[in-house]
């Protein structure tokens, strides 16, 4: 795919990716789904992908889900949460979005529960697990996620738990990157085995456009994708992960 390639192309093209390696993985190839990310992107872009078939995307500020919800009220799109949220911006995501995929501590569970019994609205969540050495990475720690969930299912009841969620390390070496999945579905395994009552960890969303196919390999059952769809974003990762920006 070059610059020049249409939205229509490089989607296609993922899918086709997506679904090769779920068969190469020896699973069905619709086994995993699609998250398009769409932070930085604007309109035009995302109404193409409407037009497309899409109509749910992944956005990591708040404020851009805000401004992007009321241009685009007319399309009925889903508002995927996928990044770190600070507590004090719990009221717009329990208005405006679908679901939450970075929900990472309980101050921020409590946060948003309040603001959904206030919506009158309940989503699904998934827990954002730190899988990486990274000091900086956001996360649950992995060994903490059962005594959450027993906090979780207890304490904040407009909170639905779906499975888990995390961001490979970033580094060049596919055996690290693939290390963090693994962590993410080994902890899933032994957790869903523990039997917590009401939690279902079906889904694993794992895996970004550098990454994607490794994270199927390992049991993905999401992947989100930016780039590989809507091409290159006008900020680089620094300005979305300003831990990581060289000093
Ligand atoms: C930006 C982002 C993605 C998508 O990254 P690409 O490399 O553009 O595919 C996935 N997950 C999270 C949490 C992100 O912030």
């Amino acid at each position: 795919m070059t610059d020049e390639s249409s939205i229509a192309d490089r989607l296609a093209h993922v899918t086709a990716r997506i679904r090769a390696a779920a068969v190469r993985a020896g699973r069905p190839p619709d086994s995993v789904a699609l998250l398009p990310v769409s932070k930085t992107f604007g309109e035009e872009a995302i109404r193409e992908a409407v037009r497309l078939g899409v109509h749910r995307f992944g956005e990591n500020k708040v404020q851009e889900i805000r401004t992007k919800h009321e241009i685009l009220a007319d399309c009925n799109i889903d508002w995927v949460m996928i990044g770190h949220l600070q507590t004090n911006k719990a009221k717009d995501v329990a208005r405006l979005a679908a679901e939450v995929q970075s929900l990472d501590r309980m101050e921020l569970a409590v946060a948003l529960d309040k603001r959904l019994q206030h919506e009158g609205r309940s989503i699904d969540v998934l827990v954002q697990i730190k899988t990486s050495t990274e000091p900086s990475k956001y996360g649950l720690p992995p060994d903490e996620l059962p005594a959450f969930l027993r906090s979780i299912t207890r304490d904040t009841p407009t909170l639905r738990v779906r499975g888990l969620m995390t961001m490979a390390i970033n580094i060049d070496s596919q055996d690290a990157v693939r290390a963090c999945f693994r962590t993410l579905r080994e902890l899933r395994d032994r957790t869903q085995h523990e039997g917590i009552d009401g939690v279902d960890l079906g889904r694993l969303s794992m895996g970004m456009s550098g990454d994607f196919e490794i994270a199927i390999e390992e049991g993905s059952t999401e992947v989100r994708i930016g780039t590989a769809i809507f091409g290159g974003r006008i900020y680089g990762d620094a300005y979305y992960w300003p831990e990581k920006t060289p000093r």
